[in-house]
């Protein structure tokens, strides 16, 4: 089969190997389609975490497809089902998972491979993380279940409230998600923040109230503007660089949450001053990844268009593509997400 490779920073090679053998409890997905994402960009532009990706490795995480194969000892899926399953799977045994907190489980399982032919779903993954995709929802729509759980995860731990107003740092895909799922939680005002025009409309098309052009604005005086001097009373972080991180601070009201979402690069430092949290009373969160009930959740807001992600995917690609796909996402602003389908 033919699948993604990935060799190193930018060293993405599309290359024939085996299609995995199915063993006891795994499933044998053929990938319809693939969404790419602002982690695969990451780490295709700059490396990553070895505990998560060990190269070389196929790449790619979000998924959707056709069940061919099923291993002994299954009674789902039957063969022919539309699924999506992963990206991640916990043990539900670590002292992290018996806390509750699955998104942080220590023997996380992490599947990559989205970007090839043949996806195999390990035994523990087809129990704990592996949905059956409605007949009306395309197989674009359902890879974007991954980056939306962890939105649902992040929103969770940002407090929001009815009314509120929320200020997003980013309008790429995940900034975007995060504004389309605080629209439906009740946000009152929602000002989007980022350096590209193009990205703003975007943001303006899918419901934004207010757009900063950092590039050209004082973000600080432009959301106290909007906020009636105050602040927001949620910011959301959503680029993963420790410059916003610390900005994010300054766009807060007294008593108000920060949600720091994106991921910066390992060993990175911000600044809070004190008085922020003591007498500003702020409240700042991280969040990473998402539980099997927010992917649960995630699918099922897609499907029943409550949040309706196909503006994102703006454009589709083919697999031997996925090279020029990945110097389009680094190089211009002008995509969303690319859906990478294979055949
Ligand atoms: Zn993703
Ligand atoms: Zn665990």
């Amino acid at each position: 089969m033919k699948a993604a490779m990935l060799y190193g920073v930018k060293d993405l090679r599309i290359e024939d190997i085996e299609v995995p053998e199915v063993g006891l409890g795994e499933v044998l997905v053929r990938v319809k389609a693939a969404t790419t994402c602002g982690t695969d960009l990451k780490i295709f532009q700059r490396g990553y975490v070895e505990k998560i990706i060990k190269l070389p490795t196929v790449f790619g995480h979000e998924w959707a497809g056709e069940v061919v194969e099923v291993g002994e000892g299954l009674e789902w899926p039957k063969k022919g089902m539309r699924v999506r399953a992963g990206n991640s799977t916990p043990c539900l045994h670590c002292t992290m998972c018996q806390k509750g907190k699955y998104n942080l489980c220590e023997n996380m399982i992490w599947l990559w491979g989205a970007y090839a032919e043949y996806i195999k779903v390990p035994a523990r993954m087809v129990l704990i993380n592996m949905q059956e995709i409605p007949q009306h929802v395309s197989y674009e729509e359902a890879a974007i279940t991954e980056p939306l759980a962890c939105v649902l995860h992040g929103i969770e731990e940002a407090n929001m409230k009815l009314g509120d107003t929320v200020t997003i740092i980013g309008a790429g895909p995940i900034g975007l998600l995060h504004l389309l799922t605080a629209k439906k939680n009740g946000a009152g005002k929602i000002i989007c923040i980022d350096l590209v025009e193009n990205r703003l409309n975007f943001a303006k098309r899918l419901g934004a109230d207010e757009t900063i052009n950092a590039g050209k604005e004082n973000v600080v005086e432009r959301v106290r503007q909007l906020t009636g001097g105050y602040g927001a009373d949620v910011v959301i972080e959503a680029i993963g660089l420790a410059a916003t991180w610390e900005q994010a601070l300054k766009l807060v009201r007294k008593g108000g949450t920060v949600l720091e979402f994106g991921g910066c690069p390992l060993g990175t430092e911000i600044k809070v001053y004190t008085e922020w949290l003591h007498y500003g009373e702020v409240t700042v969160r991280g969040a990473f990844h998402a539980t099997p009930l927010h992917f649960r959740k995630a699918l099922n807001l897609i499907a029943s268009r409550t949040i309706d992600v196909r503006p994102l995917i703006t454009r589709k690609m083919k697999l031997e593509e996925i090279k020029e796909a990945f110097e389009i996402l680094s190089t211009t602003k002008s995509e969303i997400k690319i859906a990478v389908i294979p055949r």
